[in-house]
C-alpha cells in the first residue's frame, strides 16, 4: 500500500462486507473488524449484524473497534463547528469592510487628486495672470519715465522760453531811445 493510497484509506475508510450477493458494500466505514484467524477490514454500522451472523454461522469470532476520527469531521464537535462558522462569517464580514473601507479611501483619492489638479491649474492661470499684470505694470511704469523725462524737457524748454521772454521784455539800453513797448527787434544777446 503506498503512502498516498493510506492517506486516502484513512481520509475515507470504506465498508469491506461482502454482501449477500457477492458484492463489497463500499459505503462510509465506522468501525474496524479483525477476525480470530487475523483477517480484517473496515464496516459500515449497517454491516456490523452480518459480520455477527457470519461469527455464528462460522463459529469463529472477531473484534470490532471504531475507527479513528480522522475523516472529514476530523473530531470537531457540533459546537466548534458552530464557532469556526460564525468565526468564518465575521471574517467574511470584515474582509468586506475592510475592501469597502479601501474602495472608499481609493474614490476620495481619486476626489482629491483631482481637487489638488484644479488647484494646480488655478495656480498656473493665476500667476499667468500676475505674470501680465506685472508686465503691464512694467509698460506702465517706462511710460511714466517717459512722461517724466518729456516732463522735464518741457520744463528745461519753457525755463528757456521764460528766459528768452525775460531778455526780449527788459528794457532798452538807455543808449538807444525807444517808443513804449513793442517790437524790440535788438538782439538780447544769446
Ligand atoms: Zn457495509
Amino acid at each position: 500500500m503506498s503512502s498516498a493510497a493510506a492517506a486516502a484509506a484513512t481520509a475515507i475508510a470504506l465498508c469491506e462486507v461482502k454482501q449477500s450477493d457477492g458484492s463489497v458494500c463500499n459505503k462510509p466505514a465506522t468501525q474496524h473488524y479483525r477476525w480470530d484467524w487475523g483477517a480484517e477490514g473496515n464496516s459500515c454500522p449497517a454491516c456490523v449484524p452480518l459480520l455477527h451472523q457470519s461469527a455464528a454461522s462460522l463459529s469463529r469470532t472477531f473484534h470490532l473497534a471504531p475507527l479513528p476520527t480522522t475523516s472529514v469531521d476530523s473530531g470537531v464537535s457540533r459546537g466548534e463547528r458552530t464557532q469556526l462558522i460564525a468565526a468564518k462569517l465575521a471574517a467574511e464580514a470584515e474582509l468586506e469592510e475592510v475592501q469597502q473601507r479601501g474602495h472608499s479611501l481609493y474614490n476620495s483619492n481619486v476626489d482629491l487628486t483631482k481637487q489638488v489638479q484644479a488647484l494646480k491649474m488655478r495656480e498656473t492661470e493665476h500667476l499667468a495672470t500676475i505674470a501680465q499684470q506685472e508686465e503691464q505694470l512694467g509698460q506702465l511704469a517706462a511710460k511714466l519715465e517717459q512722461r517724466d523725462r518729456d516732463a522735464a524737457e518741457t520744463s528745461t524748454e519753457l525755463q528757456r522760453l521764460r528766459t528768452l521772454v525775460q531778455f526780449a521784455e527788459a528794457p532798452p539800453p538807455k543808449t538807444a531811445p525807444s517808443s513804449a513797448k513793442g517790437k524790440g527787434q535788438q538782439p538780447a544777446g544769446g
